[in-house]
């Protein structure tokens, strides 16, 4: 088996996840570089626990450029009494930490993308040893995982928590009905682009119990988005059980990305005219943007179809748009 042969990890907690109470610290991780010959790279972390029970593993910053999920994170790891527990809370707010602080959606000293990165190494890179750390010594602490994204800087979305159509559907449902709990304006049946070497599929294979979000996006959050988050995250440590009290009972309304065609990409670059907002409809065939070709006035610009009906729930965020880009996604509302 592939973890006979696997090196320990580089990583060494300052916090001990098995004693009972609060504490502060870090995830160190060894990085030798021109301006500190024995340095680390610090990843904050908090752990509270209060005797037995589930364990929640709550991360932010997986791309270092969605904010929803730090503020909400670093707000709990303030606020968060041990006595307030029931089992265990690990709280890493900004996971990928030097993409965090480089406000950019992958780390500046490897380019790796946390969420392409899983299953990792513990001899690899930057990115791929704190993927590893998370592979085979957090998550397989955790019974239930909530990931916080948003769009970055490149994508805008209507505010949704989500999980994952799985092959096990008792997990399935225990993950959907967190969705409902954690009680974000939209919920959302999730589709993947690309699933292979994501956080998501790792949690999932180990059997764990696995939400995320997308709260937003271009770059920053709203008041609106970061209150979704901070009452999403105490929903779902009270729907396990972790805290005491009534759930925020906001309503959702359900959405089914149902196949690849709730996705339109950029054929050429250019200057993007949206023409459908966020949570508009649009209908198969109807024009959604168009982008103008910016080198000469006069030229057609190239327009981009919706190719199913649904209602917008992500868009490029910046004015300008390269081939290849992610244009607008569409949804469909599950009624019944
Ligand atoms: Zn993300």
């Amino acid at each position: 088996m592939r973890e006979i042969t696997l090196r320990p990890s580089p990583i060494s907690a300052t916090v001990d996840f098995s004693v009972d109470g609060i504490q502060h610290g870090f995830l160190r991780l060894p990085y030798s570089r021109d301006d500190s010959a024995w340095g680390s790279v610090m990843i904050p972390v908090t752990v509270v626990k209060n005797g037995e029970g589930p364990t929640a593993l709550l991360t932010g910053g997986n791309h270092g450029d969605e904010y929803e999920g730090p503020i909400a994170l670093f707000d709990l790891a303030r606020k968060l009494k041990a006595e307030d527990v029931t089992g265990r809370v690990i709280i890493v707010p900004a996971m990928n930490y030097p993409a965090f602080l480089a406000g950019t959606r992958t780390s500046p000293i490897d380019k790796g993308n946390m969420n392409r990165s899983f299953p990792g190494a513990p001899d690899g890179t930057v990115t791929q040893k704190i993927a590893d750390y998370f592979q085979r010594t957090l998550l397989p602490l955790a019974d239930i995982v909530l990931d916080f994204h948003s769009g970055g800087k490149t994508l805008d979305f209507l505010p949704f928590c989500a999980a994952h159509i799985l092959p096990n559907k008792a997990q399935e449902e225990k993950a959907f009905a967190l969705v409902s709990a954690f009680g974000a304006p939209w919920s959302m049946k999730m589709l993947e682009i690309d699933a292979v070497g994501m956080y998501d599929t790792a949690a999932e294979e180990m059997g764990k119990v696995f939400v995320t979000t997308e709260l937003g996006g271009g770059g920053t959050a709203t008041a609106r988005s970061a209150r979704i988050a901070k009452m999403g995250v105490s929903n779902v440590l009270k729907a396990a059980g972790i805290l005491n009290g009534p759930i925020d009972g906001a309503q959702t309304t359900w959405l089914d990305m149902p196949d690849g065609n709730c996705f339109s990409f950029a054929e050429d670059g250019g200057l993007i005219e949206p023409l459908v907002d966020l949570g508009d409809t649009a209908k198969s065939g109807q024009v959604v943007a168009r982008i103008y070709p910016v080198g000469r006035a006069g030229a057609q610009p190239l327009e981009v179809h919706a190719k199913m009906d649904g209602i917008l729930v992500a868009r490029h965020f910046p004015g300008l748009v390269k081939s290849g880009d992610c244009v607008s996604v569409l949804a469909t509302i599950v009624t019944g």
